[in-house]
């Protein structure tokens, strides 16, 4: 953690703000995520727009920076439906599951990534938060972590055999890229729900944790 505030000092100071200009810097400084990230904004569409229906209670929010990702899979059909279209109503599906069978107030998740590469906001107020980088939704995902760590979910069921898609692997990168940036989280922090509970959650994307650590790492530039 000290490592990389240190390093992103050192890349600061030895002039990237210069070289980013105005547009870079027009953000709060004293703000706890880096004023010049190197991981690619993505696009998410936010509860509004994929028509969420409103937390039954207000989401709990908690001021700082979470310290970890843990990635989840929602063991939904392992759809060849690939649009945006299908995010969002796959998104509605793990709202209603979340809200009527577990009796949550809101999607357990902050975001979720579909099989077409689409991302969506899981819990209102995760996305703000995000673009913020000093505060973030309480989730309701690992026990134990809700409190500490955002939790991505990845569309689909990939304990039996089925892999992610090359489009959910991409956007699955750049989401964790960019989260790791707006919170400060080394990409050493990335986890599977698994390691913290009995649970065949996210399947074999727990495997592949090296790999998705690495590609992090490179889509930050670090
Ligand atoms: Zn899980």
């Amino acid at each position: 953690m000290d490592y990389q505030r240190i390093r992103r000092r050192l890349l600061f100071g030895a002039g990237a703000a210069g070289l980013l200009g105005a547009a870079g810097l027009s953000g709060a400084v004293s703000h706890a995520a880096p004023a010049t990230p190197a991981a690619v904004e993505p696009d998410i569409d936010s509860t509004a727009e994929w028509g969420a229906r409103p937390p039954s209670i207000a989401n709990p929010v908690i001021w700082g920076v979470p310290d970890k990702l843990i990635v989840h899979h929602t063991v939904s059909a392992n759809t060849a439906d690939f649009s945006r279209g299908q995010a969002h109503a796959h998104a509605h599906w793990v709202q209603d599951l979340h809200m009527d069978d577990n009796g949550w107030r809101d999607s357990g998740y902050h975001f979720i990534v579909s099989r077409g590469g689409w991302i969506t906001e899981g819990a209102t107020g995760s996305l703000t938060a995000l673009v913020a980088g000093d505060h973030f939704v309480q989730g309701i995902h690992t026990a134990g972590q809700n409190s500490q760590a955002i939790g991505i979910a990845n569309e689909g069921a990939y304990h039996d055999g089925d892999e992610p898609t090359a489009a959910q692997w991409e956007t699955l990168v750049t989401l964790c890229a960019y989260a790791c940036e707006r919170y400060a989280i080394p990409s050493s922090e990335i986890y599977g729900h698994m390691d913290f509970g009995s649970t065949l959650c996210p399947g074999i994307i727990h495997d592949r944790l090296p790999r998705l650590r690495g590609e992090v790492e490179a889509a930050r530039g670090l």
